[in-house]
């Protein structure tokens, strides 16, 4: 088995991984890249690697994992895409404000199949497995085997999330953890703990800006006092919620309720004097895009609580002293990767989606050495 690194190693964003088998050739995830680093914003595959494909897996709907489907078809790939029912539901409104015209034109003739989170997939001689990822509704981490060759790609997951449940990760040969978080040794109810904390030093007006799927009910999860959430994301939360199955115990009906409580606020209203939770998280689309700079000119607090690619409007308010930032986990922990580590039993262990230098200060603590592998790097599973 030959594994392809097209994107997302030594980098956030793009996260995209070839698995060749025999005559098989698939992709995991095609991401896309939202900073303004140097650098492509797309896989680095060719064309003509495109068009070999048999088809592609989507591990959730975000876009630095899905965001390049369109860019795919747009280029040459003509085989079906593979992804949970939940996924493909959220796809269009997570992903589309990110995409080039072309692109979301070219998804118009994208062959989506579905398959539920557990059910094995075949693939001539490869076979993929899949299990919820705890990351965001219908999102999954992805295992591909051969006989005994396993590789195991995490995708985003969290491990300890107290809204939605990850299942355990298969044994593998190899596996592609999620580094977003680098050695963050801080546990996640000490973040939340931190984020209740500056609401509530923060009382009246304050700015949320999170994504549409993922991190926004874990939000309304942690906020134990009234808020208001843009009226835009109704719809997509009131979806996910439905999705019971993907959800921990108890956690659906509380948050139904919260939703149901919540203000409904839209443009031309006056600041709510409680919690906005907006979409998206880093300024890059969605009515975030205005509501940040309107805060900034009307002396509303914003807190920040994910991934702020560089050059993003998010990026820049917290660098100018204008924005706060508190990481509400939605990836795993340096303890938590160590415990991932240890129970999928790997021989090889990689990392995605962060800098070489976030791997390093990752590096000692892990069980197994991790491989600094990067973009463009191929590795052979003997
Ligand atoms: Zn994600």
């Amino acid at each position: 088995m030959k594994v392809h690194l097209y994107g997302g190693f030594g980098e956030k964003g793009r996260t995209c991984i070839g698995v060749e088998c025999c005559s098989v050739r698939l992709l995991l995830d095609a991401g896309l890249k939202t900073d303004n680093c140097p650098g492509s914003v797309y896989p680095a595959l060719s064309p003509a690697a495109l068009n070999d494909l048999t088809a592609i897996v989507i591990s959730h709907a975000h876009e630095d994992h899905a965001g390049a489907l369109g860019w795919c078809l747009a280029n040459g790939f003509k085989g079906e895409v593979w992804m949970t029912r939940e996924t493909a539901q959220d796809f269009e409104t997570s992903c589309s404000d990110y995409l080039e015209a072309a692109h979301k034109k070219s998804l118009q003739r994208m062959a989506t199949r579905h398959f539920e989170a557990g059910q094995p997939l075949r693939f001539g001689d490869l076979t993929v497995t899949s299990g919820r990822s705890g990351h965001t509704v219908g999102g999954v981490w992805l295992a591909a085997t051969q006989a005994d060759k396993s590789l195991l790609y995490c995708a985003d997951v969290v491990p300890q999330s107290p809204l939605l449940i990850m299942d355990p990760l298969p044994n593998c040969t190899v596996a592609l953890i999620d580094t977003s978080y680098g050695d963050d040794p801080v546990p996640p109810a000490h973040r939340v703990r931190q984020v209740v904390e500056w609401i509530q030093a923060h009382p009246g007006a304050c700015l949320l800006p999170t994504p549409l799927i993922g991190r926004s009910l874990e939000l309304m999860l942690a906020i134990p006092s009234p808020i208001s959430v843009h009226v835009q994301m109704v719809a997509t939360l009131e979806q996910q919620l439905r999705q019971v199955s993907w959800f921990q115990p108890n956690t659906v009906q509380e948050l139904r309720q919260r939703l149901a409580n919540a203000n409904r606020w839209q443009e031309g209203d006056p600041w709510p004097q409680q919690p906005l939770i907006c979409h998206d998280g880093m300024g890059l689309t969605g009515p975030s895009r205005q509501l940040i700079p309107g805060a900034q000119a009307d002396g509303v607090p914003i807190l920040f609580t994910g991934h702020l690619p560089a050059g993003s409007p998010g990026e820049h308010a917290v660098k100018a002293g204008a924005a706060a930032f508190i990481r509400l986990p939605t990836h795993p922990t340096r303890d938590e990767n160590i415990g991932l580590v240890r129970a999928c039993g790997a021989a090889r262990i990689i990392g995605h989606s962060c800098t070489e230098l976030a791997l390093e200060a990752l590096r000692p603590h892990l069980p197994v050495s991790l491989e600094l592998a990067k973009t463009g790097d191929r590795i052979d599973i003997q």
